[in-house]
């Protein structure tokens, strides 16, 4: 969508006030068509969810509360037949981003065109792999074919893999693939998430199963890979300051930040919970959060959460070290010659993607 001066100045706005939440999670349904071997969404699906004049409720009370960015997700957000209202409803506000497993994309293609940004899961440039990682059938084929079609048609599209130590070794031909076709790139980061929270709001992983990363040399070296690719090519949407910071963890095991989880963003699920992040127990609902954002309990929590080093979700470290008025500058700087993505279309070439199977 082409962004407009109200949206663009309001985001700006709202970029430029401190101590607002800047980024939310919103997992739309417990609903998944796919049967992703790292994931538990579609082993504890659920078909209760909340209604649109319920989210889009919700959306006004983010609205309120100063939040920037939201990205749908599930289980598959494409799965609900109000998808496309409530896409519209909320990318007036915020830059909107929404996640497809690759299945529905194409057949929701209308729906997705008031997107700022649509991610595309693909975690390999090997066809086998891939289905493997996803547990279904021509599911590569699918998002390949999704990609190009949105890519055609004029909406932003991005892929979207998860690094882990099943793709490790391939993931900079992977990147120089899809940026060389002026494809955008925004990487996940495997990570199996132990929790004693009884009521978080999913799991991912088993421990020590086959895509935790164990090579931390070579997940060094990709960062200092990804570091000099992104001085060529801004195709590579992470920062620079977040590759340093991943390479640093790999390279010396400390944490240069600390999480800012429930202060500079939240995850809310399909009944409208809210937490810091997946791996923690809801604080509150959505409809009441205006009154718990700045309660004592949630204060506490985010002394906590600080001083947590449970994860390395990629989108939980980038968010915690950019989300601030400094983190939002050194965003747009940084990513400037990715304002296209947002404020305007390019004109779209034709992809040349691998040959199907
Ligand atoms: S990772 Fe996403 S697409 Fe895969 S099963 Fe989980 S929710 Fe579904
Ligand atoms: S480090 Fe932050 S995002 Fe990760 S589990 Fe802890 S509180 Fe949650």
């Amino acid at each position: 969508m082409v962004m407009t001066i109200e949206k663009a100045a309001s985001i700006v706005v709202r970029s430029l006030t401190p101590n607002k939440p800047y980024h939310v999670q919103w997992m739309l349904t417990r609903k998944c068509n796919y049967r992703c071997k790292g994931c538990n969404v579609w082993r504890e699906q659920d078909t209760k969810e909340l209604s649109t004049d319920e989210i889009k409720r919700g959306l006004d009370i983010l609205r309120e509360l100063g939040v920037i960015e939201v990205v749908l997700s599930g289980g598959n957000p494409l799965l609900r037949n109000d998808i496309g209202e409530i896409i519209e409803y909320a990318s007036r506000f915020f830059i909107t981003t929404v996640y497809d497993n690759g299945s529905m994309a194409v057949k929701k293609i209308d729906d997705l065109r008031n997107a700022d940004l649509v991610a595309i899961s693909i975690d390999s440039l090997n066809p086998q792999k891939n289905d493997y990682v996803r547990g279904v059938k021509r599911a590569w084929c699918k998002a390949m074919e999704a990609v190009e079609k949105l890519h055609e048609e004029g909406v932003s599209v991005s892929v979207s893999p998860t690094i882990s130590q099943f793709n490790l070794y391939e993931i900079l031909d992977f990147t120089r693939y899809f940026i060389n076709q002026g494809i955008p790139i925004w990487y996940a980061l495997y990570s199996y998430d132990f929790s004693n929270h009884q009521d978080r709001l999913f799991k991912i992983g088993k421990k020590d199963d086959e895509f935790t990363i164990v090579d931390k040399e070579a997940m060094v070296n990709l960062c200092n890979s990804l570091i000099d690719m992104k001085k060529k090519n801004s195709n590579v949407l992470m920062t620079t300051k977040l590759l340093k910071a991943v390479k640093n963890l790999y390279s010396t095991g400390k944490r240069t930040w600390e999480c800012r989880a429930l202060q500079n963003f939240f995850v809310i699920d399909h009944l409208g919970r809210v937490a810091g992040c997946h791996l923690h127990n809801p604080v509150a609902s959505i409809f009441d959060l205006p009154k718990a954002w700045n309660s004592p309990k949630s204060n506490a929590l985010r002394k906590t959460y600080s001083k947590c080093t449970q994860c390395t979700y990629l989108c939980y470290i980038f968010y915690s070290l950019h989300g601030s008025v400094l983190g939002n500058f050194q965003v747009a700087q940084e990513q400037w010659k990715n304002a296209k993505l947002f404020l305007k279309k390019n004109s779209v070439k034709p992809l040349s993607l691998v040959k199907r199977q």
